[in-house]
């Protein structure tokens, strides 16, 4: 599997597309201010474009979703159902930072749960249900350990903020430290804002995950 980032926006979200090398076959991951590019390179470079799917229903990872539909009609939408209500207060959210609404939202077409291996042409991303810093947050796991995307759950050096509606740190702390640092220290974590890190780096240099700079994983 291949993994391209699409960084931009107020929010400099990264949107990912992910290809599974031998046939072609591609997902769009959370696709936002930079979806346009993304539906252009799946048009352009002939990709076969199987779903849509979503880490969390935040504006940022959210807000491109139609222009995905709009290149791609019968494209699935994928998201966990707890996120599904989130997804629907997109208005609410774009009016809380003076956004603009994308003039027609997509439903979400179809639901991931918890343990479900997600396959596309011959390649599988595991789903695991991370809440904390939204309801219906998951991440997805190449099924070779090689990489995760792990949306607003953790970055370099941080974690995802708990103070939004839904939120809570210790249920984030438990997804990171259950579904997250249990990943081989090899494993690329791709998150949903800056650079790409490891497992490793984060378990043994994250401030929020080292126990003596006051992290709560002890
Ligand atoms: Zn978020
Ligand atoms: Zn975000």
């Amino acid at each position: 599997m291949k993994v391209r980032t699409f960084t931009g926006g107020g929010f400099a979200e990264n949107g990912y597309l992910v290809a599974c090398d031998d046939t072609g076959t591609v997902v769009v991951v959370d696709p936002g201010a930079t979806a346009g590019r993304m539906a252009e390179a799946v048009r352009s470079e002939g990709l076969d474009l199987a779903a849509v799917l979503l880490t969390h229903a935040h504006l940022d990872h959210i807000e491109g979703v139609h222009l995905i539909r709009a290149a791609f009609p019968d494209v699935p939408i994928w998201i966990h159902p707890a996120d599904r209500r989130l997804y629907a207060a997109l208005p609410q959210q774009a009016a809380a930072f003076g956004l603009q609404v994308p003039p027609v939202q997509p439903e979400p077409t179809d639901e991931l749960e918890h343990g479900q291996r997600f396959t596309f042409g011959d390649c599988t991303l595991e789903v695991r249900h991370t809440p904390g810093h939204a309801l219906g947050h998951v991440i997805f796991v190449a099924e070779t350990g090689e990489f995760a995307l792990v949306g607003d759950v953790v970055f370099q050096g941080s974690i995802g903020r708990t103070d939004l509606p839904g939120g809570d740190l210790y249920t984030l702390m438990r997804s990171i430290r259950e579904q997250v640092l249990t990943l081989p220290d090899a494993t690329v974590l791709h998150p949903g804002h800056g650079p790409a890190t490891t497992v490793g780096a984060e378990r043994t240099g994250n401030p929020f995950l080292v126990p003596h700079f006051g992290g709560r994983l002890a």
